[in-house]
């Protein structure tokens, strides 16, 4: 018997399996994309040196290398570009027949599906998010964003049957730097479709998927003028939703922004969707399915490295389970790879410039101040570029800043509750309302909490789950109008009735 032992010790020992799995380096092929040194503004269908005269450099958030010059674009600039923008809806885009308009909408989505790669390496490399993120979540959806508002081009009398719904004219639209590509999506396939014409504004930091895009745009064959995109910092995106010639204002970003926005354009007629902050509550109730409620939970803020206007940054976890759930949370988190982008076992990537880091690091102190206490799995970051460890904090108060604020980082506040009631009005108790999850087994739960919870979209037993044909938008502080679905038509058409 003895000898039984030691031989399958002696086997043991002459193992070759290793005592750890750390995973090797799989970098995915950075040079699948070809940049520019230097980009114009695309205007008219074509690059224009901005009249500005000024560039600013696209750096990466994962080794801070500068990665292309793109444009600054003054008032002037935007002028241009909106002027160029209603010659095409004058001129052809408006009166297409809308089957045609489809046909482009298609092509655009197909090419998005060709190209996917390319777009996925360049998104992960101008803005830090984790390759499997951008190859399986912003791409698939971007073209599928296409693809959904292609279907309804040339259905829009049953979207709205008896109204006669008609184009506005020209779209302003600015977007963040969260997601870059599928922002610039969710903007452009439904005006398209409708029959408008655009100028988008991307984000300072993220400008290059929406350069790369304009090469989808010519591939595509889309009338000159149809889309032009505009570089440059928020001054652009001030001068572009002020335009008088400007039918319809679309905004995703800050709340602050938001509301400057709305005040600027107010009472000048033009059409507005705000999409902007939140602080979601993930609410997990003692009959939920612990570990799938670990995955949701760490998914809900760890996605995107917490850059996420719907993350789930505020979690509300029974008394009873409280102990159990943050014992595997903990657990979990320890197995989150942090790292560079462009690998493909990376989990959580780079966060997107300095200053949002300085932001986190602040909030994170702030946290710490106050008296919640501060859990961060131990992780070796990178030592360039701008990195911050998944971090959870327990013990924390209603009116503590991590608790009412948004981080937009990798950072997680637990707060826990006892009845349903109280769930509701601490998940409640904040200026926002875009998202929230709910945890449990019973159906009954669900259609409660979902009816009682003030946020734009419930997640029962997921998170950050996205698709087309689901509207999303926000409630309170988070903003007014809906993206996606076919309410996302609405805010880019009139109705002559
Ligand atoms: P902003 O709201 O400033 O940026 C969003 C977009 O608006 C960018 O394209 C920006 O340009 C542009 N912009 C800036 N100022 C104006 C203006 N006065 N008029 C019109 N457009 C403008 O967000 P930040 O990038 O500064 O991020 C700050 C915070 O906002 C984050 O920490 C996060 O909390 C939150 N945020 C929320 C998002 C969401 O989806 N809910 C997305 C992004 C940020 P530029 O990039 O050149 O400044």
């Amino acid at each position: 018997m003895d000898g039984a032992v030691s031989d399958v010790a002696k086997r043991q020992d002459r193992s070759p399996v290793p005592s750890s799995f750390d995973y090797a380096p799989a970098p995915e092929a950075r040079d699948l994309v070809r940049l520019e040194p230097r980009y114009g503004l695309f205007v008219g269908g074509e690059w224009v040196e901005p009249r500005s005269g000024e560039y600013e450099t696209s750096v990466s958030p994962a080794t801070e290398e500068p990665l292309a010059e793109f444009a600054s674009a003054n008032a002037e600039d935007v002028d241009v570009a909106v002027k160029t923008a209603r010659d095409a809806f004058e001129n052809g885009w408006s009166d297409l027949a809308p089957g045609e308009r489809a046909k482009y909408l298609y092509r655009i989505a197909r090419l998005l599906q060709e190209r996917s790669r390319e777009f996925a390496v360049l998104e992960s490399l101008d803005g830090g998010k984790p390759i499997k993120e951008s190859r399986d979540v912003d791409l698939p959806l971007a073209a599928a964003h296409f693809f959904y508002y292609a279907g309804w081009a040339d259905k829009l009398e049953y979207a709205f049957p008896n109204r006669n719904p008609r184009p506005l004219g020209v779209a302003a639209q600015v977007i963040p730097w969260n997601f870059p590509l599928l922002m610039l999506s969710w903007k452009i396939a439904p005006a398209l479709a409708t029959g408008n014409t655009v100028v988008l504004k991307p984000a300072e930091t993220t400008p290059l998927s929406a350069l790369l895009f304009c090469d989808v745009l010519r591939q595509a064959g889309l009338p000159p003028g149809v889309v032009n995109i505009v570089t440059g910092d928020g001054r652009a995106g001030a001068a572009l939703v002020k335009h008088p010639d400007v039918d319809k204002v679309a905004f995703t970003g800050s709340t602050e922004v938001g509301k400057e926005i709305q005040r600027a354009i107010a009472g000048s007629g033009k059409k507005l969707t705000l999409e902007l902050g939140g602080k979601a509550a993930n609410v997990i109730f003692d009959d939920a399915a612990l570990d799938q409620a670990v995955e949701g939970v760490i998914n809900g803020i760890y996605f995107n490295q917490g850059h996420v206007c719907c993350a789930g940054s505020r979690l509300l976890v029974q008394e009873s389970i409280q102990e159990q759930l943050i014992a595997k949370l903990k657990r979990r988190m320890g197995t989150l790879r942090v790292g560079d982008p462009l690998d493909k076992n990376t989990d959580v990537g780079a966060i997107n410039s300095r200053e949002q880091l300085e932001k986190i690091r602040e909030l994170v102190a702030s946290g710490e101040e106050e008296g919640a206490e501060i859990y961060q799995p131990p992780c070796r970051l990178p030592e360039k570029g701008w990195f911050f460890p998944p971090t959870v904090f327990t013990s924390v108060a209603q009116s503590y800043r991590i608790a009412q604020e948004e981080i937009f980082g990798p950072v997680l506040s637990v707060l826990t509750f006892r009845t349903p009631d109280e769930a509701v009005e601490k998940a409640n108790n904040t200026a926002y309302g875009l998202s929230a999850g709910v945890w449990t087994e019973k159906g009954s739960r669900i259609l409660s909490m979902a009816q009682r919870l003030r946020a734009g979209v419930v997640w029962a037993n997921t998170f950050n789950r996205f698709d087309p044909a689901s509207p999303f938008g926000g409630y309170k502080e988070s903003g007014f109008g809906r993206e996606g679905g076919l309410h996302g038509l609405e805010p880019y058409v009139r109705f002559d009735e």
